[in-house]
C-alpha cells in the first residue's frame, strides 16, 4: 500500500510504504534502516524529528501514535520517499487504516521500574509503576474555545485519540511560516482557531487535549517497547515527551 500526501511543516510531497519484515519496526529512508527510537530524535520544535547519518525524517509522531496504538513493534519496514511523513487530515486515523493488514506484534510491555518525572516551566510529565496503562493527558490554552481540558485512557480507548487533528491558532501563522514551519497547514489538515472560535468545525468536543494525547503516544512509541505504567502529561509538548521516552529507553 501506498500513501502520498504532503508534510505539514515542509508543504513537500512524499510517500510511505509499508512492507512485512522481520525484526523490530524501522524507517527505511534514502538506502538505509534505522529505528525511531528516542535516541534517534534530533529535534522536537513543533514536530518530532529524527535523525540518521545525513537523513533527516519530520513530523514522525502521528505514524508512530497509530503504530503505538495497533501494538505494532515488529513486523514492518516503512519505507518513506520524501523529508516528512505525510500530514494526511492532521489525525493519525488514516495511518491507523492503513495499518490494518498488520498484526500487533512485539515484546511484552514493561513495567515502569520508577517513577520519571520531566518538568518545564509549569509543564510535566510523569511515568509512575502500575500494572496496566493508563493515560491522562491535560492542557490549558487561554482561549475561550480552549482553557482546560482533560482526556484519560482509559476510559477513552487509545483508538478514538486517532480521529483528533493536529490544531493551531490563525494568529500565529504568519511567524510560524516565517520560520519556516506549516507550509503545508490548511483547513483540509488542522483544527484552526480564530481569537475567539473556531475557523473549521471539531470533530468532538476535546479534539485539542484528544491530539496532545495522540503526540504523546507517538513521542512514547520512541521509548522503543511498550510499558505498562501511569502516565501524565500536563501541558507536555515534543521536547518532555521525547525527554520522557528517552529516559525510558537507557
Ligand atoms: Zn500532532
Amino acid at each position: 500500500m501506498t500513501i502520498r500526501g504532503i508534510g505539514l511543516h515542509s508543504g513537500e510531497p512524499s510517500m510511505v510504504r509499508f512492507h512485512p519484515a522481520e525484526g523490530p519496526v524501522r524507517f527505511r529512508l534514502g538506502g538505509l534502516e534505522f529505528r525511531p527510537l528516542a535516541s534517534s530524535v534530533v529535534d522536537t520544535t513543533r514536530c518530532t524529528v529524527l535523525g540518521h547519518q545525513h537523513l533527516r525524517l519530520m513530523t514522525v509522531e502521528h505514524l508512530l501514535a497509530a503504530l503505538y496504538i495497533r501494538g505494532i513493534w515488529e513486523g514492518l519496514v516503512i519505507e518513506v520517499t520524501g523529508l516528512e511523513i505525510p500530514i494526511l487530515d492532521g489525525s493519525a486515523q488514516e495511518w491507523v487504516a492503513a495499518l490494518q493488514g498488520f498484526s500487533s506484534r512485539g515484546p511484552k510491555p514493561e513495567p515502569v521500574s520508577g517513577t520519571i518525572r520531566v518538568e518545564e516551566g509549569r509543564s510535566s510529565v510523569l511515568a509512575q509503576p502500575a500494572d496496566s496503562f493508563s493515560l491522562t493527558v491535560t492542557i490549558l490554552f487561554p482561549h475561550p474555545r480552549i482553557g482546560y481540558q482533560q482526556v484519560q485512557c482509559p476510559p477513552t480507548p487509545l483508538e478514538e485519540l486517532a480521529r483528533a487533528r493536529t490544531f493551531g491558532f490563525l494568529n500565529e501563522v504568519e511567524a510560524m511560516r516565517a520560520q519556516g514551519l506549516i507550509k503545508g497547514a490548511s483547513l483540509e489538515n488542522a483544527l484552526v482557531f480564530s481569537e475567539q472560535s473556531f475557523v473549521n468545525t471539531p470533530r468532538m468536543l476535546y479534539e485539542p487535549v484528544w491530539h496532545k494525547a495522540l503526540d504523546f503516544l507517538g513521542d512514547l512509541y520512541l521509548a522503543g517497547r511498550p510499558y505498562w505504567g501511569r502516565f501524565v502529561a500536563h501541558r507536555g509538548s515534543h521536547r518532555l515527551h521525547v525527554e520522557l521516552a528517552r529516559l525510558l529507553q537507557s
